[in-house]
């Protein structure tokens, strides 16, 4: 039997099916993953092979009228360093770099954003989640981590006795890149500014990052992430987590195991 289809079979075997909600008979964790969502929902499988985002095509026109109409096909990208408050890195709250930066068109993907993806939480939160970029959940709501992703994450945060708004969370990159490709260099380097700020702003204890590309783009070198869960890194002085992005558990349950060990790590920190 090939190792894909036994792996099909392997994953069927160990998903149960009660009422609405699908738990993983192997696992000791109680993350619950909802059933009945939507295809929008789905993580994620393959840039290839996902569908072309219209959204890509506004054209600059629609960006200065502060993105009323989203269907117009793109027909320039404008970069205007004006468009932020000159003065945002003197913001003493979150709220005033909100309102000093949330109509950056600093770089291209201000152009083909739907909604500029500040970050939500605790302002004075201990722990600080950072994720790379907004996907298409989050770029069409506004807020990090929604989608099947989110509620996942949620689950993740009440195995550890947190709530969504125990914490902060926010990406690297404040508006969803076309497509979900991943944001040019260029693109990090002028957005993780903003994070800096907010990293200043709240002055967490910790800081977790989710995903291999998130911990790869704060860290600015590859790495493996056997060679990094489970340890305490340096980000700017803050102490750094990585764990597994929800999406990579909602497509291989076996990861959940990995983050429940970084949770209690995490928990026990927290609580020190
Ligand atoms: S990704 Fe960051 S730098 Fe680029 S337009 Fe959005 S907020 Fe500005």
């Amino acid at each position: 039997m090939s190792n894909l289809k036994q792996d099909i079979l392997n994953y069927f075997e160990r998903q149960k099916v009660f009422g609405d909600n699908i738990f993983f008979e192997s696992s000791d964790i109680d993350f619950k993953i909802e059933k009945n969502l939507s295809r929008n929902d789905m993580p994620k499988r393959s840039k290839a092979v996902e569908k072309i985002d219209d959204n890509s095509k506004k054209s600059i026109s629609e960006v200065e009228s502060n993105t009323k109409n989203k269907t117009t096909p793109n027909v320039s990208i404008k970069i205007d360093d004006n468009s932020v408050n000159k003065n945002w890195k003197d913001a003493a709250t979150l709220d005033v770099l909100y309102n000093d930066i949330h109509n950056c068109l600093r770089c291209e993907l201000g152009a083909t954003r739907n909604k500029f993806v500040f970050g939500k939480g605790n302002p004075n939160a201990d722990l600080l989640i950072i994720g790379e970029a907004p996907g298409r959940d989050e770029d069409s709501q506004g807020e990090p981590f929604v989608g099947r992703s989110g509620k996942l994450l949620t689950s993740i945060l009440e195995s550890i006795q947190l709530s969504r708004n125990d914490v902060y969370i926010a990406n690297i990159i404040k508006c969803r890149p076309p497509n979900n490709r991943k944001p040019s260099t260029k693109e990090v380097d002028t957005c993780e500014v903003y994070l800096h700020k907010q990293i200043e702003l709240i002055n967490p204890k910790y800081i977790l990052a989710l995903g291999l590309t998130a911990a790869d783009t704060l860290l600015k070198e590859k790495n493996i992430m056997k060679d990094i869960r489970g340890k305490i890194l340096d980000y700017r002085g803050k102490k750094l987590m990585i764990t597994y992005h929800p999406s990579a558990l909602l497509r291989n349950p076996n990861f959940k195991r990995p983050v429940w060990e970084d949770m209690k790590i995490l928990k026990s920190l927290l609580s020190e």
